[in-house]
């Protein structure tokens, strides 16, 4: 969940004593683009917060969001927080953590800045730059002078592929902490659990969600060539 600042919120509806957020501006989960929502309040609330949906402006998804009492004083008239669900992490922060070279950082940016300006056959050529600077971030000189195909072929020979599952293995070893968490030999805590959560979230992404989302691209795209 990403928390959506006070300034992003465009107008409230009043509850009572509390204002609840109607309008906000914020980065649409499924599209990527700056979108407005209207917040349809639902009925699901309780002492600790309520539920909300709405559509994207843009791509018109609908995105829940997450308005959280809990934390209110009604003494000292505080604001509502709100968060929304978001599963995707942000090219920002995968961008630190996993180590991408930035001349490839760059391309990518132009790529999607070319496709944002709606121009198809800039966004062909830089996608050709992005394989291409993938490929020689692995690859480095070997990849000269080969097709792309070849390169991409030989990839898995540069890459190991297998190491997020060496990882976890390693984590759920019959002696260790977390196994040990696990079989509730040990205690945890919510910070725990939120990671927990996220391993979960890593490894299903990882084995099941990518594996078919670039597939599904690969028969869309086989599909419209046909
Ligand atoms: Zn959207």
């Amino acid at each position: 969940m990403r928390r959506i600042w006070p300034g992003s919120i465009l107008s409230y509806s009043q509850y009572g004593h509390l204002k609840i957020p109607k309008e906000l501006k914020c980065k649409c989960p499924h599209c990527s683009k700056n979108a407005q929502f209207n917040l349809k309040a639902d009925s699901h609330a309780n002492r600790i917060g309520m539920f909300s949906k709405g559509n994207c402006s843009e791509c018109k998804s609908l995105t829940s969001f997450v308005i959280m009492l809990s934390h209110l004083n009604e003494a000292t008239n505080d604001e509502v927080k709100v968060y929304i669900y978001d599963h995707k992490m942000p090219f920002e922060q995968v961008e630190n953590e996993a180590k991408i070279p930035g001349d490839l950082v760059r391309v990518y940016r132009s790529a999607l800045n070319a496709h944002q300006l709606q121009d198809p056959f800039a966004t062909a050529v830089l996608t050709k730059r992005v394989f291409e600077s993938v490929m020689k971030s692995f690859l480095g000189e070997k990849a000269k002078g080969q097709a792309l195909s070849t390169q991409v072929e030989s990839l898995s020979k540069h890459l190991d592929l297998t190491k997020p599952l060496v990882t976890l293995s390693q984590l759920i070893r019959p002696d260790s902490h977390f196994h040990q968490i696990l079989e509730l030999d040990r205690d945890l805590d919510e910070d725990m659990a939120t990671l927990m959560i996220e391993l979960l979230d890593g490894i299903i992404e990882y084995l099941y969600i990518l594996p078919s989302k670039i597939e599904l691209t690969h028969d869309k795209i086989q599909q419209k060539l046909s």
